[in-house]
């Protein structure tokens, strides 16, 4: 890995870590306390949204909260207690207070034959029941005869907590990140893409922005749909968009393209996981997997991709208790990280240009612009100045231009600057008019001088602020 640090891992490891043990739903105290902890690093604007709310085809369902759940063998020995893990319980069940024999109290017992020694994730959200998920070798071994089951848990009226990041920028067009905070004792999926997704909003915050950037915490599924309603008004203006789940695994990077298939995203967030690691994979957008599901459900077709390592349901350990903190290292978590960061990096810095002496190649030298620069020697330089004016109709944009030529990203954009400084070029972007503007661009850093960049935009966050709009908690 280049541009990184073992300790920016730690501290995602950390972060993550602290917010494993956490019961988390779709709805309940357990996603507050999640939201509480990303609050002490970003500021967040919270939402509410009350139970029973009609959300498109759905409802916001009762709010769930559990205090303890167990079942008691005939010398009062809890054989299942959800205190020693919160996968336990079926996420969602129902308060119940019973005595059972075993054949009646088997069908709730949920296990996992092929992994005996892990524990399922499993909820019910929708239908109301009660459960428990437990380890196959326990089950297998629990003699014939009555048990005690308590499931101390409320279904009430309340509501389903989402919040988000909103870091305005210089324009108001968007670029939405989006994370599930639903999962209870799961590393990967999901405080993996908390903490990322909380520590990308930090650094996004410490430097000025071309883009607003808002980045999204909500339960799966019901919150981004909760929050698709709140937005409807807004949603022309998001360019660009990416799910984060999923990001410390040892597997390569995984994108999913968007539904649409075709959108900058797409081409960018290819570029750059393949740019980080060469076994990065790229996926056809399917209507199956995280908030994509909705964010690219036909009435909004966002353009909004997927960024994970493994896929849901593609490694062994998904919604297991084996899903646990050691499936993370430090290592995965930075470069998910470093990925993102970069991400945004090109996004900022991705710009159409006209050349403006289009007949002919201009002659360079006579500006000045031959000779060695930033690290590059002559022909390199000229050679990316000839591919920029030649490509700069007004059609392709830095980045087309980069994965034409094969030349890098950051590069590409140094020579943009310089050939337009000598005026040879001109912008063919709506949203970028002014010289003043260009050089407030955060641009693209090349690899090797990444991780310099990243303490200069952390240095200026404090002077910057997190600005937020419409806080409240
Ligand atoms: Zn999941």
């Amino acid at each position: 890995m280049r541009g990184t640090s073992v300790s920016a891992g730690a501290a995602l490891q950390a972060f993550a870590a602290e917010l494993y043990p956490i019961c988390r739903s779709i709805t309940g105290a357990g996603v507050r306390k999640t939201l509480r902890l990303i609050n002490r690093r970003i500021e967040l604007d919270w939402h509410e949204v009350p139970s029973g709310s009609k959300v498109f085809d759905w409802e916001v369902p009762l709010e769930w909260n559990i205090e303890d759940a167990w079942v008691g063998d005939a010398d009062g020995r809890r054989v299942v207690d959800f205190n020693a893990h919160n996968l336990h319980i079926l996420n969602y069940s129902e308060p119940v207070r019973t005595v059972l024999p075993l054949e009646e109290l088997r069908p709730r017992l949920h296990s996992m034959p092929a992994h005996e020694d892990w524990i399922p994730y499993r909820t019910s959200y929708y239908r109301r029941q009660w459960g428990f998920c437990m380890r196959h070798r326990e089950l297998a071994s629990l003699p014939p005869g009555n048990y005690e089951v308590v499931v101390d848990s409320s279904l009430a009226p309340g509501s389903l907590t989402y919040a988000e990041c909103v870091l305005p920028g210089r324009t108001k067009e968007e670029v939405l990140f989006f994370t599930h905070i639903c999962h209870p004792s799961l590393a990967n999926d999901n405080t993996s893409g908390m903490a990322i997704a909380t520590e990308l909003a930090a650094w996004i915050a410490g430097a000025p922005r071309r883009y607003s950037y808002r980045v999204v915490f909500a339960p799966g599924t019901i919150g981004s749909l909760c929050w698709l309603q709140r937005n409807q008004q807004r949603l022309g203006r998001v360019r660009h968009g990416l799910v984060l789940g999923l990001l410390a695994d040892p597997a390569p990077f995984t994108y999913k393209r968007s539904r649409r298939g075709d959108c900058e995203i797409d081409r960018l967030v290819e570029y750059v996981t393949h740019g980080i690691d060469p076994r990065a994979r790229v996926i056809d957008f399917e209507p199956y997997g995280y908030d994509e599901r909705q964010l690219c459900s036909p009435g909004f077709n966002l353009p909004v991709g997927r960024l994970t390592r493994s896929v849901n349901d593609g490694y062994p350990q998904y919604h297991s208790s084996a899903d646990n903190l050691a499936l993370m290292s430090a290592g995965q978590l930075e470069q998910s990280l470093e990925a993102c960061k970069r991400v945004v990096e090109v996004l900022e810095s991705n710009r159409r240009y006209i050349n403006l002496s289009p007949k002919g190649e201009p002659r360079l030298g006579k500006r000045g612009l031959y000779g060695a620069m930033g690290g590059r020697s002559p022909a390199e330089r000229e050679r990316a100045m000839l591919w920029v004016l030649n490509q700069s109709d007004g059609s392709a944009s830095l980045l087309d231009i980069a994965r034409r030529s094969g030349i890098d990203f950051a590069a590409v954009k140094l020579v943009a600057d310089e050939l337009e400084q000598a005026a040879l070029l001109g912008s063919a972007d709506a949203t970028r008019r002014t010289p003043a503007a260009a050089t407030r661009v955060a641009g693209a850093v090349p690899p090797s001088k990444s991780k310099k960049a990243a303490p200069s935009r952390s240095g200026r966050r404090k002077r910057q602020g997190i600005r937020s709009t419409g806080r409240r908690k």
